[in-house]
């Protein structure tokens, strides 16, 4: 038997690249899992290609009011949400001379505000029933800043931030929340950089190497089990050495 047998998980943005492998871990420990989508077409064929049962339902996470119907749709079909991997997120580059108004606010709704708009519906519910596990997923830009990404940047280092903050008003609720900050992740959208980039890329790399998706979700599992109980406020790099702290 799984280690979350009978856990519900919302992984929002479970269809990307890394999001799909933490559904995939989660659900071969037990996990029902219930993920968000923008995309329907691309939603349909995730689920079709799954090989363990899910719920997915539309929901733009940077809308308080989206994020209200996807707790209402959840509790009325499955039942109370256990596990929260906020992990939907976006990038919209540009250097800060050519950073705009709209770039700035679609990165902040859609990886910051979404962390409140999707936490809010759940964390209270969590700490009266005694338990909860709640993973931030963050980025190693934003531990260390990046050229290019100060929209990014800010909204991964303020979700840290969000995650210390809370981890304190729920500790003694038995509710864990953390941040994960992965480094470059050999995802479909990394490996679609031109071979000689991604070398310069892994050249910075200590280990020498990209990591896995599968590397993030096996964290993750282990942070939302009963095992990791007696982690909660930290932010855990898994960077392959790129950038300590
Ligand atoms: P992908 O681009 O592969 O997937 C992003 C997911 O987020 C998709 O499922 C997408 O759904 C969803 N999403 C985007 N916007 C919204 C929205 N407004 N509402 C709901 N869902 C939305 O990303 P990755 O798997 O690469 O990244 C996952 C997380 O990890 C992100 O937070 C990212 O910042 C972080 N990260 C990634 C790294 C990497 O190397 N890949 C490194 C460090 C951090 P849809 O396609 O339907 O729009």
């Amino acid at each position: 038997m799984g280690t979350l047998e009978g856990k519900i998980a919302l992984v929002t943005g479970g269809t990307g690249g890394i999001g799909t492998a933490i559904c995939q871990r989660l659900a071969a420990d037990g996990a029902r899992i219930v993920t968000t989508y923008m995309n329907q077409e691309k939603a349909e064929k995730w689920q079709a290609d799954q090989d363990f049962e899910s719920t997915i339902i539309r929901c733009d996470v940077g809308s308080y009011e989206d994020c209200e119907r996807l707790r209402e749709q959840i509790e009325s079909e499955l039942g109370h949400v256990d596990l929260i991997v906020n992990n939907a997120g976006i990038t919209r580059d540009g250097s800060f001379k050519k950073m705009n108004a709209d770039k700035w606010s679609q990165v902040i709704a859609t990886n910051l505000d979404s962390v409140f708009n999707v936490t809010h519906q759940f964390a209270n519910g969590m700490a009266e029933r005694g338990h909860g596990r709640i993973v931030n997923i963050s980025s190693i830009n934003g531990q260390k800043g990046q050229f290019g990404q100060t929209n990014y940047s800010a909204a991964k280092a303020g979700l840290h931030g969000f995650s210390m903050a809370l981890a304190q008003e729920v500790a003694r609720k038995g509710v864990t929340v953390n941040t994960v900050s992965p480094g470059y992740i050999a995802t479909e959208m990394v490996m679609a950089v031109p071979e000689e980039i991604r070398d310069k890329i892994i050249a910075q790399i200590p280990v020498g190497r990209l990591g896995k998706p599968e590397e993030i979700a096996a964290l993750i599992a282990f942070l939302c089990s009963d095992e990791g109980g007696f982690i909660t406020g930290a932010n855990l790099a898994a960077n392959g050495g790129q950038h300590m702290h």
